[in-house]
């Protein structure tokens, strides 16, 4: 590398430290170049040698308490050929890692793709070079970022070949509903406010996210469409490439090779892919010619990052949005609450912040499923010891109608394995786990009993391990057990299966859709891996076998959640017009005149959404106040409590000065011990979101040292969930 200036230029670097070190910024580093902010470099950190990002370039002001130019290191090496992470990338990094309290080297270093963080220089030029010529860098001459120039817009797109032509589409486009024709008109208008698309399952939503991706693509920008991670389906991904042939379509998420992940995200940095089809993660993706973001299914919770640094990859793309001044459609069937309560109009009791698409009805004018709420009382009891048979005699025979009439049925179940619990008549044993309080779940086809919080796993015992009854049966019911029983119900049926035990090795959640499309099962027993996004087109019959657990759950969450899932299950059925007359939707239960069942009966979200509203408006919780919950695992509960009790007293002065922020008792976390980790928790409240940012970014250096003082008496691990998707 060629010195450019003969006293070496002092930049800031962030690096990978974790919130915990207490490193919260940039480190200070010389270097014989001046590096632009955005640049990716290895520098020496104690005896190791780290990625990290240019933060503060060499042309920019030093802040007063770094040490002297003596004392600082050198920076290793450049990751060469790598243009810098632009400022738009920098500044979504900077909200994210001051929203989500975390340290911006962490959420820097974290968003990148793994390798790039892991190679060096050397083994990165390598790199480079084994990649196809697809992926082959941008020329650097002449590279401008519209951002660095006033009004510079006309080089934004920093390759000639960024916008390729398409090949000439075979796609024959169908004729747009006056529903989507209507939505479509108001996504031309400029707008800059991010609009939710508020439509039914199989309204053709995803109709109106390839139209408005075509124009953009068409005027040569990129478009980044999210997608929660079960959705990821081949059938998507074809769907879209299909409809884009010719462009370069690209997916990110982590399910793709380390090399894969690499590859498609420089072709999105590049500015080569158009397309960027990705979960979570790929919000992050720099996307030079950005022009719409789309977030399909905005509700699911699998846009919450659950650790590490706890980020909200719908909200972040409505920042990202903002920030870039380009579209975000936020698209769902029930859309979450807060999206709901933003898009809901002032005079209606709402924020007013975002615009409402509405497409109430189904393409075809195919009615939803008829909805048939069935009283569990009358399912006929087991005799002693045995389990009472999984459906009701009507839904039994319904379902025996479909497969006589060559039809598909879907029985949901969310709980898999075979039974939830062994338990022993004689002495009352019961098959908890050494490790976690929870109960091991009983997995027939392996005879195992496994934890499913910590994974672990023994054979099955042939005697209770306590009194040695050899008389020890399973209790209760999981898709392996369900599946067993409908198999003796229906013995002219084919009976298949789809959850995260059958689709564990790669292919075979891909093989068993393709089962079902074809149309080789007639009953399929499936979790909620199943009621999400699948355009199955012969299936008449949902059947939600067990669903009320989730009406009396401690999380304030769950009733949206279950209403979200049994609509789009119900979604699942009668998808072709052909069928959708005599589809239904089952739902059995101990409580059929719940609010909840009532609304889903209707399928009235926003009669459902408006109750929930009242209910979250009196208890004070989302979307009318802000949470935070500050969350620590200790070698034992006292450890974890008292250190969150500690963290209390500490800043209790901080939330009187505010005024507007609550203190909560923590209390321990509803599966306590996973592990042999013990775990509590206590929440944060704010009607004002501001109030609450400010009390949290003052409380983490507090906390700090707290934690350091508890280190000692067993606290393992503390951390902060901003805006807590499960309590
Ligand atoms: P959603 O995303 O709202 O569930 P989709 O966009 O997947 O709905 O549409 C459901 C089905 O209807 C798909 O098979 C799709 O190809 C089809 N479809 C969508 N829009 C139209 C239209 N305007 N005319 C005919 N079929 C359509
Ligand atoms: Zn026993
Ligand atoms: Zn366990």
């Amino acid at each position: 590398m060629p010195l450019s200036c003969s006293s070496p230029h002092r930049i800031g670097v962030v690096i990978e430290a974790p919130q915990h070190s207490g490193l919260w910024g940039a480190l200070d580093y010389l270097c014989d170049q001046a590096l632009p902010p955005g640049t990716l470099v290895r520098v020496p950190l104690g005896r190791r040698v780290v990625t990290g990002v240019v933060w503060r370039g060499a042309d920019e002001c030093v802040p007063e308490d770094v040490p002297e130019a003596v004392t600082l290191k050198a920076v290793t090496e450049v990751l060469e050929g790598l243009p810098p992470l632009p400022a738009s990338w920098r500044q979504l990094v900077k909200f994210a890692s001051a929203y989500y309290q975390r340290s911006l080297g962490e959420m820097a270093l974290m968003v990148l793709p793994p390798e790039l963080r892991q190679l060096d220089a050397v083994q990165w030029a390598r790199r480079l070079k084994s990649l196809d010529k697809a992926v082959a860098p941008p020329a650097p001459p002449k590279r401008k970022r519209a951002k660095d120039q006033a009004g510079g817009e006309a080089e934004a797109s920093p390759l000639p070949e960024a916008a390729a032509t398409p090949v000439a589409s075979q796609v024959v486009l169908p004729e747009l509903t006056d529903q989507q024709r209507t939505a479509l008109d108001v996504l031309t208008q400029p707008a800059d406010k991010p609009f939710l698309l508020w439509g039914s399952t199989g309204s053709g939503k995803t109709e109106v996210y390839l139209r408005q991706a075509q124009r953009a693509l068409d005027e040569g920008r990129q478009v980044l469409m999210m997608v929660p991670e079960i959705n990821l389906t081949p059938q998507l991904e074809a769907r879209v490439a299909e409809r884009f042939a010719g462009r370069r379509i690209v997916s990110l998420h982590s399910g793709l090779t380390p090399a894969q992940r690499l590859r498609n995200w420089l072709m999105a940095h590049y500015g080569h892919a158009d397309l960027i089809l990705g979960t979570r993660l790929s919000v992050f993706t720099p996307l030079p010619r950005l022009g719409l973001i789309v977030v399909d299914e905005e509700h699911d919770p699998s846009y919450k990052q659950q650790d590490g640094a706890r980020y909200s990859a719908r909200d972040l793309a409505v920042y990202r949005a903002r920030l870039e001044g380009v579209p975000v459609i936020l698209g769902s069937a029930t859309p979450s609450l807060e999206s709901w309560y933003n898009a809901l109009p002032e005079a209606e009791g709402g924020a007013g912040r975002y615009v409402r698409l509405a497409m109430p009805a189904r393409v075809g004018d195919g009615d939803m499923p008829a909805v048939r709420v069935l009283d569990l009382s009358r399912v006929p009891k087991g005799t002693m010891g045995q389990e009472p048979p999984p459906l009701a005699l009507e839904l039994q025979d319904a379902i025996a109608l479909r497969v006589e009439y060559k039809e598909q049925s879907l029985v949901l179940l969310n709980r898999r394995g075979y039974a939830p619990v062994l338990h022993c008549s004689d002495c009352g044993w019961k098959s908890g786990c050494p490790h976690c309080s929870a109960w091991r779940v009983f997995h027939k086809v392996d005879r195992t009993l496994r934890c499913h919080h910590c994974g672990f796993s023994e054979r099955v015992p042939r005697a209770c391990p306590d009194c040695g009854n050899t008389d020890i049966h399973p209790v209760g019911r999981g898709t392996e057990r369900l599946e067993e029983q409908l198999i003796e119900a229906f013995p002219q049926a084919r009976v298949g299966r789809i959850d995260a035990d059958v689709t564990r090795h790669k292919g075979a959640l891909e093989a068993r859709l393709a089962d079902v499309h074809a149309g080789e099962v007639d009953v399929l027993v499936g979790t909620q891996m199943v009621a999400k996004g699948h355009d199955f087109r012969r299936i008449t019959l949902v059947a939600a076998v067990n669903p009320d657990a989730a009406l009396f759950a401690s999380d304030f969450r769950a009733a949206e959640r279950q209403f979200a899932l049994l609509l789009q299950a119900a979604g699942r059925a009668g998808r072709d017009a052909d069928v959708a007359g005599h589809s239904e939707m089952w739902v059995q239960t101990w409580h059929p005149t719940h609010p909840l069942y009532q609304a889903l009966r209707r399928y009235d979200y926003a009669d459902f959404a408006a109750q929930q509203l009242k209910e979250r408006e009196m208890a004070g919780l989302p979307p009318y106040a802000s949470l935070a919950m500050l969350r620590a695992e200790g070698k034992t509960q006292e450890a974890a409590q008292a250190f969150l009790s500690e963290a209390v007293q500490a800043v209790q002065h901080l939330a009187d000065e505010l005024g507007s922020v609550t203190l909560y008792p923590a209390v321990p976390t509803p599966v306590q011990r996973v592990a042999n980790v013990e775990r509590a928790q206590l929440m944060i409240e704010s009607p004002q979101r501001p109030a609450l940012q400010r009390f949290l970014t003052q409380a983490q250096p507090i906390w700090l040292d707290v934690a350091q003082k508890n280190r000692r008496s067993g606290l393992i691990r503390w951390a902060v969930d901003v805006d807590p998707l499960s309590i």
